[in-house]
């Protein structure tokens, strides 16, 4: 069996992974450069508390993953497990704290509600009005996407499985029972593709004649010049969508969650610089003055229904491995490559069902 994968970000590479442990002969193509995508342009967030229950067994499996794939494939993903916190800055979204926190229990999980008074106990100079409520989960923390890119990218190689970047695929034929796929002026056979091209997803399924229509989301992000390390957990506002953290080098890091575009868009723009600094000086009133050093944006997709869009089309052997969803694709993607891995081998797999492509 040979499998051709478009797109070398998380998804991609984690499905090749998988399925090269299994050695299954996997071909990966990458437009650019590994990073280029989503996958090398986040803020590393990864933790239980997900927004979507159906999500929650992804991203405990991913959390199990990083904690093993680092000595499989000889690479440390720096990964600071310093818990997670979701605050709520208005009313209404004060119960989704309430329910999230109830949620989680259900999974035995351990996560509780506190006040903000208790975050600026965790977070000394958290500005406690800038919340009405807060829930904090010890499991998961910050990863750094940079290693858990190159270090899955490493371990593909060790399997077998051919990375080609500056390979963007431009035309897929269907030939026979096997696809052709034409990248820089050459054609290479494969039984199964896999479309893991993140927010160039629609485009890709084009090129077989699905129309997808994934929503594409930009979002936006930057950091400071380093400080001497005290923001530890993740924190993320699910009111304004704005987050923050501090990298192990102290730099600042912090968005906003992004907003659904028409086309692809990473352009930087004052007005986010403008509205993070605002908020994120609210909440923590120490960072004012502190020099923002690089600021950029990145795009991913998000199934039309909010989950991923992961599993066999109408088109045999042409796969969907995107959509993975607004400021979740890092906490789920290792889980949801290792089960799509499972279905291409065995043909089916009921763990991911409800995010078969055909249920639109
Ligand atoms: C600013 C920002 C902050 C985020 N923060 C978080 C967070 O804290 N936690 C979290 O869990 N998630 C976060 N996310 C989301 C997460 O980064 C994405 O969900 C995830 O990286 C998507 O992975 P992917 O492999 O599906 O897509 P990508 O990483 O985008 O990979 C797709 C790849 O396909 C390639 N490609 C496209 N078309 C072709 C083609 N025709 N031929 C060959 N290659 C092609 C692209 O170049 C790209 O490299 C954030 C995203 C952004 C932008």
């Amino acid at each position: 069996m040979k499998v051709g994968v478009v797109g070398a970000g998380v998804m991609g590479l984690s499905t090749a992974y998988f399925l090269s442990k299994s050695g299954i002969d996997v071909t990966v193509f990458e437009q650019k450069y590994l990073l280029y995508g989503a996958s090398g342009r986040n803020s590393g967030g990864v933790s239980p508390m997900v927004d979507r229950e159906e999500l929650i067994p992804f991203a405990l499996e991913s959390l199990r993953l990083y904690d093993t794939l680092p000595s499989e494939v000889n690479f440390n993903f720096l990964f600071r497990k310093n818990g997670y916190i979701k605050l709520a800055s208005d009313e209404g979204d004060a119960e989704k704290i309430r329910e999230g926190v109830s949620v989680l229990r259900r999974f035995g999980i351990s996560s509780k509600v506190i006040s903000p008074e208790e975050v600026k106990e965790i977070i000394p100079d958290f500005n406690p009005d800038s919340a009405v409520l807060a829930s904090y989960c010890r499991e998961g923390g910050v990863i750094f996407p940079w290693p858990v890119v190159w270090g899955l990218a490493r371990g593909c190689r060790e399997n077998g499985v051919e990375i080609r970047t500056e390979a963007r695929v431009e035309k897929i034929e269907r030939n026979g029972s096997r696809f052709t796929v034409h990248v820089n002026g050459e054609k290479y056979e494969f039984d199964f593709v896999v479309n893991s091209a993140g927010a160039w997803s629609n485009e890709v399924s084009r090129m077989v004649g699905i129309e997808q229509n994934n929503m594409i989301i930009k979002e936006e992000v930057c950091v400071t010049e380093s400080i001497k390390p005290y923001i530890n957990p993740y924190i993320y506002d699910i009111t304004s969508g704005l987050y923050v953290t501090q990298t192990a080098r102290g730099e600042i890091i912090g968005g906003i969650t992004g907003k659904s575009v028409d086309r692809i868009d990473t352009s930087s723009t004052v007005e986010f610089a403008v509205r993070y600094a605002k908020g994120v000086t609210r909440m923590i009133p120490k960072l004012k003055g502190l020099a923002m050093l690089r600021q950029w944006a990145g795009v991913y997709d998000e199934g039309r229904d909010g989950l991923p869009v992961v599993g066999f089309t109408e088109i045999d052997g042409f796969v969907q491995a995107n959509g993975l969803g607004k400021h979740r694709g890092m906490m789920i993607a290792p889980a949801l490559g290792k089960e799509l891995a499972k279905l291409i081998e065995r043909g089916e797999n009921s763990a991911i069902k409800k995010f078969d492509p055909q249920r639109f």
